[in-house]
């Protein structure tokens, strides 16, 4: 990839400053060529024009002469008779009545002037010069031509009939050399001559290649500067490519204190100056990360350490919705537990939006909590997910355990407090009667002929009885009323805040309920009734004195035939009839 675009840098140079150079040049060397032959043809005109004056000169010079020969008497009087004494120098007869003056050549330039006696035109004079090599070096001489240009009298062969094109330049060959010519028109004294100077091609070729050789040296220098710049710019942009590559690789494998330098203003400084502030806040952001990581594996393991620590299940609620607030970082939490209880948290606005968890264990359903949170991503839901799950197994400990001590507390078969735990809420309630002198009674019921209806009904029948009788005993009792199985089908109430008479119409209300229940034995029908012993807490008594003196009440009401409430003298002084020994060792034991 990196090589790739070392090539690309390349080309690119190549296409940007090589290509436009090697058109700059061919440019130049044409345009160099083309002003060396503007020169060579502003010199060739120059050079025409003094030639070409020189000539006209000459011809003047002889049509002049042939002008002074027409108007002397002798010669006008030879042309008449066609006779002359001996012509002097170049004047020749060519005619009857026709002479010619000047040197003849192979070609001639000739111009005719008439000679004339008055008005009559009795011959004619040709003033002659000849186009020959003499009359070149003459021209060549008087006009002062450069060194190496050349004059010549192009003659109108029979093939070409075209003159050559005056006044412009041309390049022609002669005698194998080439030139650069310019001719005039076709002579007006001999129409198929033209005069034309010529300059050799060859220093015109050498002086555009001279000019061209420049031109390379100094297009060369410039491509050797501009490629050491490139060079320079390109080294500059692969290394800071190399060092933004290998920085995001280091930090790809975790090195996020890596950093890029930033040289000069331009793009590339941008480019790393935004690497590194982006290497900023990927560690920023990662170290808070890593402390809410481990806030929340604080959280998670206090909030554990707390829901291990209870088995009080509204507070364990409590402590689940709060400790999820926290978790899913959320506004605020309502918890609607299953028994009931509504447990609300932090912030509850109503147009939150809202996320629900259910709260149960793989056996039971404890609630629902509703986390009022704009947003809760990921790992917060995760962690709020685990947070419920281990409140749930706190709260199915804390039922399981409520279920053990329930059990502990509890009698089997009725569901009333066991004699254990009544002695010792009876030792309790005692103490505090004691301690804000409230009063306290407890009654003592044991149900009649239940032997007999066991012989009579069966077993089964007598364990109905008692069921029966616990539920008369919880349908009759106010809640603070403790109510347990005192043993076999005796049973103990202990009244907190009850006064002997209070405690009396209590047992009379529990008499008649259970008096009127109709229970069924097989195909008959059949009622059961209790009898009832009553005592109230004095001074100085304890829990054995207390139950004996109920004990004693209820035999009492056995005596006085069943069925009945009796109550224990106010006066019900320890030590006046002492209880089986069975008992008295277990009050003994609870107090
Ligand atoms: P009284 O009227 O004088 O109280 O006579 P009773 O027959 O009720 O009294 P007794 O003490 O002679 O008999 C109590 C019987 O209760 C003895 C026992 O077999 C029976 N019993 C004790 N516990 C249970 C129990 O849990 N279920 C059943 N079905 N019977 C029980
Ligand atoms: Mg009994
Ligand atoms: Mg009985």
């Amino acid at each position: 990839m990196l090589a790739s675009f070392k090539h690309k840098l390349a080309l690119y140079f190549l296409l940007l400053a090589v290509a436009p150079l090697t058109a700059a040049f061919w440019g130049f060397g044409t345009v160099a060529k083309r002003a060396e032959e503007r020169r060579v043809d502003a010199r060739l005109g120059a050079e025409l024009r003094a030639v070409f004056a020189s000539y006209e000169r000459r011809a003047d010079h002889v049509k002049a002469l042939a002008r002074n020969l027409a108007r002397r008497r002798d010669i006008q009087q030879g042309l008449r008779v066609g006779r002359f004494s001996p012509l002097l120098g170049d004047v020749a007869l060519v005619g009857p009545h026709r002479l010619a003056v000047g040197r003849r050549g192979t070609i001639e330039a000739t111009q005719t002037v008439r000679v004339k006696a008055g008005r009559r035109v009795i011959g004619s004079i040709l003033a002659v010069l000849p186009l020959d090599r003499s009359l070149l070096r003459q021209l060549r001489l008087e006009s002062g031509l450069s060194h190496g240009d050349r004059i010549v009298f192009v003659p109108r062969s029979r093939s070409a009939r075209r003159p050559l094109a005056s006044g412009r330049s041309l390049a022609i060959s002669v005698a194998g050399s080439r030139y650069r010519a310019l001719a005039t028109g076709p002579l007006s004294e001999q129409p198929n001559v033209q005069i034309a100077v010529l300059a050799p091609a060859q220093p015109i070729a050498a002086q555009a290649a001279t000019t061209r050789r420049h031109l390379l040296y100094v297009l060369l220098g410039a491509l050797l500067v501009l490629a050491a710049i490139a060079a320079a710019e390109a080294r500059s942009v692969m290394r800071s490519l190399r060092e933004l590559s290998q920085a995001a690789l280091e930090i790809g494998r975790g090195g996020l204190d890596r950093r890029v330098p930033v040289r000069g203003r331009d793009e590339f400084a941008d480019l790393a100056g935004s690497f590194n502030s982006m290497a900023d806040q990927l560690r920023a952001r990662l170290l808070e990360l890593e402390l809410q990581r481990t806030r929340l594996r604080e959280s998670l393991s206090r909030t554990g350490e707390l829901l291990t620590a209870t088995h009080d299940i509204d507070q364990l609620l409590a402590l689940i919705a709060s400790a999820a607030v926290e978790a899913a970082d959320a506004e605020g939490a309502a918890l609607l537990g299953e028994n009931g209880a509504v447990i609300e948290v932090g912030t509850l606005a109503d147009d939150a939006k809202t996320f629900e968890l259910p709260i149960a264990s793989r056996e039971s359903r404890f609630g629902i909590l509703i986390l009022y949170t704009a947003d809760l991503d990921e790992d917060n839901l995760l962690a709020t997910r685990a947070l419920v799950a281990q409140g749930a197994n706190a709260l199915e400990n804390a039922c399981l355990h409520e279920a053990a001590a329930r059990q502990a507390r509890s009698d089997g078969l009725t569901g009333l407090a066991n004699r254990r735990h009544c002695e010792e809420r009876l030792v309790a309630e005692i103490s505090r009667s004691e301690r804000y002198e409230t009063p306290l009674a407890v009654i003592l019921c044991d149900i009649d002929e239940f032997k007999a209806a066991n012989d009579s009904h069966g077993h089964a029948f007598g364990d109905l009885v008692l069921q029966r009788f616990a539920d008369v005993l919880r349908g009759t009792l106010r809640d603070i009323d403790l109510s347990s199985r005192w043993g076999g089908e005796e049973f103990l109430i202990v009244l907190p805040g009850t006064t002997l008479e209070g405690a009396v119409e209590a047992a009379e209300r529990i008499r008649t309920a259970l008096a009127e229940l109709e229970l069924v034995a097989g195909a008959v029908t059949t009622v059961m009734t209790a009898s009832f012993g009553i005592a109230k807490l004095a001074e100085g008594m304890d829990a054995f004195d207390l139950v004996r003196a109920a004990d004693e009440a209820l035999y009492e009401a056995k005596s006085r035939g069943k069925n009945c409430v009796s109550a224990a003298a106010e006066t019900g002084a320890p030590g006046a009839k002492s209880a089986p020994q069975s008992e008295k060792n277990s009050l003994e034991r609870g107090s």
